[in-house]
């Protein structure tokens, strides 16, 4: 479906489109997807379907430069400021107020742009383009995510042969006798508590109970019995952690948690394994936490440390509490909140205790 929009940009802050009708719940998020800047200057965007976008644009004034931008509906998780190139100073990421997201592409002085003369023109249900300059300036791309359909496939192919090389070769799993092992994951919190809360609101309790739930498949394809705490959001407490894992007799006890650190701060990344006593409880800390760091480039080793939790006091068995990353910190949360690098976690647990349970178990 080609739709093209007609009416001319106004020189001084009007809003030149509104398309479709269906308006957002105001707490949903952004339904801006992903944007580009091409080297030809036409800016592409991917929302939602059915996205209602208003475009706007100001001539320089003391402050600013000249300035386009398009609002959305739904709340952006992460402002952000991007430097630009060429014709374009820079590109911010804002939310001018709650359940609003805005583009905003601020230029350089004397671009020469034209903007009586910009159309915005739908390419189908959830993708438009704008030229905003000219191709004649050099310009390197800028964006974030796969505008087009098409490339999001072929990029989600490669991703997943990447993952198919790096985890399962890199990471190949390690054989344990079959049926000898009993293992108890325990995701941490749950229910109405939900742990750490991190950037864009990221909750420890969704984090750790997939990656239990993908360690769980990945021991049981080894052979090895797991059995998970939870497996949905329910209250239990820590003394039930402890008895549930004690009277099932687990040969290990493995709590998966993520961290926050006080006052929020952006730049405390990093991983780090808790044991609280005994040579195997050590040894099981250090190849846990050997692996998940391999998965964590750039991210802090913040080592294998005797901890005092209860629910690694209080089981009978070797048990480590395994801390996967900050919410809080602006590397890690960034990877917390993909599925893909919770499987590389997963895979990188499961690693550790196979390799463990192939030694000393
Ligand atoms: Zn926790």
């Amino acid at each position: 479906m080609m739709r093209f929009l007609n009416k001319k940009l106004f020189r001084y802050l009007s809003a030149f489109l509104f398309f479709n009708s269906a308006i957002l719940p105001v707490k949903s998020s952004s339904a801006l997807a992903a944007w580009e800047i091409k080297t030809n200057g036409v800016l592409e965007l991917r929302t939602k379907t059915n996205t209602n976008l208003n475009a706007y644009f100001q001539k320089a004034n003391q402050i600013y430069g000249d300035r386009f931008w398009v609002d959305f509906p739904g709340e952006l998780k992460t402002p952000r400021t991007i430097k630009g190139n060429g014709p374009i100073k820079e590109i911010r990421l804002g939310k001018p107020n709650n359940g609003k997201t805005r583009l905003v592409i601020e230029f350089r002085e004397k671009t020469g742009l034209t903007p009586l003369t910009w159309r915005m023109v739908g390419l189908d249900q959830n993708r438009w383009r704008i030229q905003l300059f000219s191709p004649k300036y050099s310009f390197k791309k800028i964006g974030e995510g796969v505008v087009q359909k098409s490339r999001k496939n072929i990029k989600a192919k490669k991703t997943s042969g990447y993952m198919r090389k790096r985890v399962y070769d890199k990471l190949q799993l390690p054989n344990v006798k079959q049926n000898k092992f009993l293992v108890v994951i325990d995701p941490g919190h749950g229910g109405p508590d939900p742990g750490a809360i991190g950037i864009g609101g990221l909750k420890e309790t969704d984090v750790v109970l997939e990656v239990s739930k993908i360690v769980e498949k990945l021991l049981s394809e080894k052979g090895v019995k797991v059995k998970l705490t939870r497996k949905n959001e329910v209250d239990l407490d820590l003394s039930q952690r402890v008895s549930f894992s004690n009277n099932a007799d687990a040969d290990i006890f493995v709590s998966i948690h993520a961290n926050a650190s006080r006052g929020k701060r952006r730049d405390i990344n990093g991983l780090e394994t808790f044991y609280f006593r005994g040579w195997r409880g050590r040894l099981l800390a250090k190849r846990i936490q050997k692996q998940i760091l391999r998965v964590s480039p750039g991210s802090p080793d913040r080592g294998v440390k005797q901890g005092r939790f209860y629910v690694i006091k209080n089981t009978k068995m070797p048990a480590v509490l395994v801390e996967i990353g900050f919410l809080t910190g602006r590397l890690d949360a960034r990877r917390l909140e993909k599925t893909a690098h919770r499987k590389r976690l997963a895979y990188a647990i499961a690693k550790g205790i196979l390799e463990y349970l192939s030694k000393a178990g």
